[in-house]
C-alpha cells in the first residue's frame, strides 16, 4: 500500500500574502511529491511496506538513509500543510493554551521561542513544538527532515506544529529574510488544527 500525495486543503494561493502561491504549488507538487515517490520506492518489497508513517520513522533504523530523508519528507510536509490555513484558524485556548502559558509564560512567549528555533536552526530543517507525556509542550528543531518522532534526533514527544525553514519554503518571496517568514508562519498558524493534535496525542 503506497503513501500518496495529501492534498492541501485550500488552493496554492489562498495563504498569500504570507506564503505565495508559487512557492505553494512548488513546494507541494515537486518537494513534496518528490519524497512521497522515494518513499514508496524505498518501502517497496520490504518489511516497511504496509507500516503507517508514524510507525515507520519511530522505529527507524537511522542509516536507512532513503527511508530517514524521504519518511520524514512526506510526513513533515503532510503536517505542515495542516497546521496553517487560510481562514477558520481559531485562536489558542483551553488545555493546549493552558500547557504553552506554563511553558513560555505567554502566546508572545511562545511565538519569541518559536520563531528563535526557527531562525537559528543552521542550514535546512524544521522547528517544531511537540507535546510529551502528561501533556507539557516544548520546543525543539531538527536538522534536513528528520523530525521528532525519529530515534535518538534530540527532540522527542509528539510533533503538534512543525515549520519548514528549508530555503525552498520561503526563497522565492523573502529570499534571505528568514525571520520575516517565520513571523509571517505565525500569524497564519491554524489553532483549530494545533489543538486537535494536541488533543489527540
Ligand atoms: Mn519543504
Amino acid at each position: 500500500m503506497a503513501f500518496t500525495l495529501p492534498e492541501l486543503g485550500y488552493a496554492y494561493d489562498a495563504l498569500e500574502p504570507h506564503i505565495d502561491a508559487r512557492t505553494m504549488e512548488i513546494h507541494h507538487t515537486k518537494h513534496h511529491n518528490g519524497y512521497t515517490n522515494k518513499l514508496n520506492a524505498a518501502i517497496d518489497g520490504t518489511d516497511l511496506d504496509g507500516k503507517s508513517i508514524e510507525d515507520i520513522l519511530t522505529g527507524l533504523d537511522m542509516t536507512n538513509g532513503a527511508v530517514r530523508n524521504n519518511g520524514g519528507g512526506f510526513y513533515n510536509h503532510s503536517l505542515f500543510w495542516k497546521v496553517i490555513a487560510p481562514e477558520d484558524r481559531g485562536r489558542l485556548s483551553g488545555p493546549l493554551k493552558d500547557a504553552i502559558d506554563a511553558a513560555f509564560g505567554s502566546k508572545d512567549g511562545f511565538a519569541e521561542a518559536f520563531a528563535k528555533a526557527a531562525g537559528t536552526r543552521f542550514g535546512s530543517g524544521w522547528a517544531w513544538l511537540c507535546k510529551h507525556d502528561g501533556g507539557k509542550v516544548e520546543i525543539c528543531s531538527t536538522p534536513n527532515q528528520d523530525n521528532p518522532l525519529m530515534p535518538g534526533v534530540g527532540c522527542g514527544g509528539t510533533p503538534i506544529l512543525g515549520i519548514d525553514v528549508w530555503e525552498h519554503a520561503y526563497y522565492l518571496n523573502y529570499q534571505n529574510r528568514r525571520p520575516d517568514y517565520v513571523k509571517a508562519f505565525i500569524d497564519i498558524i491554524n489553532w483549530n488544527e494545533v489543538e486537535r493534535r494536541y488533543e489527540a496525542s
